[in-house]
C-alpha cells in the first residue's frame, strides 16, 4: 500500500541537500541518502522521495492480557489485541525483542504478515477486544500505520494503547498522543550519555514525551527494565522515581527484571534487589510494581494501593 510518510522532507542544502531526505520523527534526525534507510531501518529514500515500504508489515499478533503490556491500571483483567512491527530507532544491547526490533530483514523472510488497518480493526471486533496495543518492537517508527489504525479504532470505540520507547520529537508526539488512550513508556535509565551512546536514544526527548502524555490526559504508566551494569545503581533508580513523582505520584512505575539477551551478558536482575528498590520507591510513588520475577509474599506485582 502506498502511504506518504509524515515528518520526512528533502534535506536543506546546508544539511547536504540534493537528493537526501531528512526524517524528523525522532531525535536521530537522519539525513537519508537515495537508496538508503534511516537508523531505524524503517524509513527510507527512493530517488529523493521519502518511503515507508514496511507500512502494514506485522511481525507479531496476539491476544494478550493487558497486564502483560504492562498496564495495571487501565481496563484491568481485559484482553488486548497486540501488534508488533519490525525495526526500532533505538539499539538497546539488551533488547528482549531484538529478533524483530533489530532485524528488518524479517519483512522479506515471510516471518510475519501484511495487514491493512481495516483488517486489524475487523480482527479486534471479531475477538471482542476492547483495546489494541501497538507494541513488541517500536511502533512509532511506523507512525503512519499506527495513526491509520488508531483513527479507525476510535471510530469503533476501541481504545488505543501505545507501548513505546517514547523517543520521538514533540511535534510527532502530540499528533500520536491525540489518538492514544493509554501508554506505557520506557524510561530506560537516567543518564544522558548512556541513553545516547549505549542505546542510541535521547533522555530529554523521552522525559518530554512522558510529560506530554500526562499533560494530554493519556493514561500513563512507566517501565524501567533494571539491567545490571547499565542502570542498576540505587542513585539512578531513585532519580527516575523522583522524576516520575515530580509529574504525579499517581503514575504507576513498573520495575522489571532483565534476563541476558542479544548483546548483554550480565546475570539476570537480582529479584531481592528489585523488591528492595520497589520498597524504597514506594515511599515516593503510589503505585510501584515489580515484573518478570516470581510472586513473593511482599510482592509489588499487584495493584493494591499503598498509601
Ligand atoms: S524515525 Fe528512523 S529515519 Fe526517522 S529520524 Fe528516527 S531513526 Fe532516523
Ligand atoms: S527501544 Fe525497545 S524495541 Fe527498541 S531496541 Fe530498545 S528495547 Fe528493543
Amino acid at each position: 500500500m502506498i502511504r506518504a510518510p509524515l515528518f520526512m522532507a528533502p534535506s536543506s542544502a546546508a544539511e547536504g541537500g540534493s537528493d537526501k531526505i531528512r526524517c524528523e520523527l525522532c531525535p536521530n534526525n537522519c539525513d537519508i541518502k537515495s537508496g538508503g534507510f534511516g537508523a531505524c531501518g524503517v524509513r527510507g529514500n527512493k530517488s529523493g522521495v521519502g518511503i515507508i515500504p514496511f507500512y502494514g508489515f506485522i511481525s507479531a499478533l496476539a491476544m494478550d492480557p493487558i497486564e502483560k503490556k504492562p498496564l495495571y491500571h487501565f481496563k484491568p483483567g481485559s484482553k488486548i489485541l497486540s501488534l508488533g512491527f519490525a525495526g526500532c530507532n533505538l539499539h538497546c544491547p539488551f533488547c528482549q525483542n531484538w529478533h524483530i526490533s533489530q532485524n528488518i530483514d524479517i519483512c522479506e523472510q515471510g516471518r510475519g504478515k501484511w495487514m491493512k488497518p481495516e483488517e486489524i480493526i475487523s480482527l479486534a471486533l471479531k475477538e471482542n477486544s476492547p483495546s489494541i496495543a501497538y507494541t513488541y518492537s517500536e511502533p512509532l517508527a511506523h507512525t503512519e500505520y499506527v495513526l491509520d489504525c488508531m483513527a479507525l479504532a476510535r471510530e469503533h470505540e476501541i481504545a488505543n494503547v501505545l507501548v513505546t520507547n517514547g523517543c520521538v520529537k514533540p511535534k510527532a508526539a502530540s499528533v500520536i498522543l491525540e489518538l492514544t488512550d493509554a501508554a506505557n513508556v520506557d524510561l530506560k535509565c537516567y543518564d544522558h550519555d548512556t541513553y545516547k551512546k549505549s542505546l542510541g536514544g535521547d533522555l530529554e526527548t523521552v522525559k518530554e514525551f512522558i510529560k506530554l502524555c500526562y499533560k494530554m490526559g493519556v493514561h500513563l504508566e512507566v517501565t524501567t527494565l533494571v539491567v545490571p551494569d547499565l542502570n542498576d545503581s540505587k542513585e539512578e533508580l531513585h532519580a527516575i522515581a523522583d522524576f516520575i513523582a515530580s509529574i504525579s505520584k499517581d503514575i504507576p512505575w513498573h520495575l522489571t527484571a532483565y534476563h541476558p539477551d542479544y548483546r548483554w551478558n550480565a546475570p539476570p536482575t537480582d529479584p531481592d534487589f528489585l523488591r528492595s528498590m520497589a520498597k524504597e520507591a514506594d515511599k515516593k510513588l503510589k503505585y510501584v510494581h515489580t515484573g518478570n520475577i516470581q510472586f513473593h509474599k511482599n510482592s509489588f506485582s499487584n495493584t493494591r494501593e499503598r498509601a
